[in-house]
């Protein structure tokens, strides 16, 4: 069977006294491979190489840093099926959505060539009599990313491509799930020009995730995964001293006004609830038409398009849809569509006892509607992370707003209108980090800034764009006099001030 590597200092590693996970094909539920369980040993080994490296690329200038990316992107990019196939294979998204989740990626990376104009700092001449004042942002020396199986290329991307260009070494621990695209990420880089020990992947679980947050030598330390664990991670973290950034969980609201557009509605909302499975932190699982009239049509609307969805193995050019990653998952997935029933929610739409003939081990599960939700469910309180539907009804506008706004999670939110003054009061009073007008998944593009509000992210500072660069970095002020020996008028006891 095959077994992984970790990629430590430019090779691959492989250690014999480690314990092994199992990798599972989505599709028919059998192993296709194994990956290590990394220990104390194998991160101390990956920092050592961290550690060596950092200084000398850090004293290289920022336009020779941002070359490898330059060079990073043309090498993803004419791999790009290959690591599609690969990431397919193992996630269980279809072809095209693995093409999708590379390409989000390489966009980071593409910020992340434009690294010198990020890092210019700031001058002021002349802030007092022979006085000039700037900032420069420099690395923090050796940083680490956790990341979630779903989007296994994007995320990881996120991460590296900005604290790298800023001058950081970086281990990262992908998920144990889908974790051969991030060690082939590492060797195009290597083959890009990246020096090696600037770009470890680790594997692991729970075990070596303790092991980067208590140790001295990882300055931050970027999560993204489900909020429960997100939050330990940041108090672990913070509790060591690093700067720890968290993304958690979601549960987005699609919220739909009598004016909108249905069929455009309907369009989206079948792709941005259902695509890649549900599995999507920018998913939209909820759905809240305004007014009776809008929810009985959005519901007919829905049923009819629902039936066309096509959920089929990854490898399949038919699919909409392939499994879910894990029967652990499937599991969790099924346990909520059985909750919500319970809770009295309106099974409309059952896909729950999906089976694909020739793949009945596969992890499937069809998409699934419930109306009638409402807001005290427990299965609507909660991140089901699956292809299921959840209808819940609001009478006006301030109640969709607030349903959205006092939800736990606040990651992502849409509506759905044609008029354009709902559309900005809503942007600008809903408390969630990220608002699509009339788009179903606002991803924000990469020199922006990627982030959720409240249980959707611990810390302060997002992913990407320019707060990703003031993550990576720390910022030094120095003010500078060069008098001309006249202005020797301040009594040196005195703070000194400007006036
Ligand atoms: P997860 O929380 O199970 O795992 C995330 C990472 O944490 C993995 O690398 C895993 O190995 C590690 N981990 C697992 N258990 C741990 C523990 N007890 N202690 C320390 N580390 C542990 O998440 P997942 O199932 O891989 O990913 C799905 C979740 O990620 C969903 O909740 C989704 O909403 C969320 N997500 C959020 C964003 C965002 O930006 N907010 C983006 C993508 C995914």
């Amino acid at each position: 069977m095959r077994t992984l590597p970790h990629f430590i200092n430019g090779e691959e590693v492989n250690l014999s006294d480690e314990k092994h996970a199992q990798i599972f094909c989505p599709n028919t539920g059998t192993v296709q491979a194994q990956v290590p369980l990394g220990t104390h040993a194998t991160l101390e080994s990956a920092v050592a190489a961290a550690r060596e490296a950092q200084m000398a690329w850090a004293a290289t200038n920022p336009q020779r840093r941002a070359r490898v990316m330059f060079n990073f992107k043309a090498l993803v990019e004419a791999n790009k099926d290959r690591l599609a196939k690969l990431l397919s294979s193992e996630h269980g998204k279809v072809f095209s959505d693995a093409q999708g989740d590379i390409q989000r990626g390489l966009e980071v990376i593409e910020f992340a060539c434009g690294i010198p104009h990020a890092l210019k700092g700031e001058y002021t001449e002349g802030a007092g009599p022979g006085i000039d004042v700037y900032s420069m942002r420099q690395p923090l020396g050796v940083v680490a990313g956790i990341t979630p199986f779903n989007f296994p290329a994007m995320i990881p991307m996120w991460m590296f491509g900005v604290a790298i260009a800023c001058g950081n070494a970086f281990i990262l621990k992908p998920s144990e799930r889908d974790p051969s695209v991030p060690v082939e990420l590492a060797k195009l880089m290597i083959e890009a020009g990246l020096p090696p020990g600037l770009l470890n992947v680790v594997h692991g679980d729970k075990e070596i995730v303790g092991c980067i947050l208590d140790h001295p030598d990882i300055k931050a330390v970027s999560f993204v995964g489900s909020s429960d664990i997100a939050h330990a991670v940041y108090e672990r973290g913070a509790r060591a001293g690093k700067r720890v950034q968290a993304m958690g969980g979601a549960k987005n609201h699609g919220i739909i006004m009598p004016d909108a557009d249905l069929n455009q509605v309907v369009k989206d909302l079948v792709g941005a609830a259902f695509g890649s499975a549900g599995e999507r932190c920018m998913a939209l699982p909820v759905v809240v038409p305004v007014g009776e009239d809008t929810a009985n049509a959005l519901r007919e609307k829905l049923i009819a398009a629902m039936k066309q969805i096509v959920v089929a193995p990854s490898d399949d050019p038919k699919a909409d849809y392939g499994p879910v990653v894990t029967a652990q998952h499937k599991a969790r997935i099924s346990h909520y569509i059985d909750l919500a029933i319970k809770e009295g929610a309106e099974l409309v739409y059952d896909g729950s006892k999906h089976t694909i003939p020739g793949n009945t081990d596969g992890y499937f599960i069809g998409p699934t509607f419930f109306d009638k939700v409402t807001a005290s469910m427990q299965s609507y309180q909660e991140e089901i992370f699956g292809p299921v539907l959840q209808m819940v009804r609001a009478n006006s506008f301030n109640e969709a707003l607030q349903l959205a706004s006092e939800h736990q999670y606040g990651n992502g939110v849409a509506i759905y209108t044609r008029n354009g003054h709902a559309a900005r009061e809503f942007a600008r009073r809903v408390n969630v980090g990220m608002v699509g007008i009339n788009v179903p998944i606002p991803v924000p593009v990469a020199y922006h800034t990627f982030g959720g509000w409240k249980r959707s992210s611990f810390g302060d500072t997002n992913q990407h764009g320019m707060e990703g660069v003031k993550f990576w970095t720390k910022v030094k002020t120095i003010t500078q006099r060069w008098p001309d020996g006249t202005d020797n008028d301040n009594n040196a006891f005195d703070i000194p001030t400007m006036g």
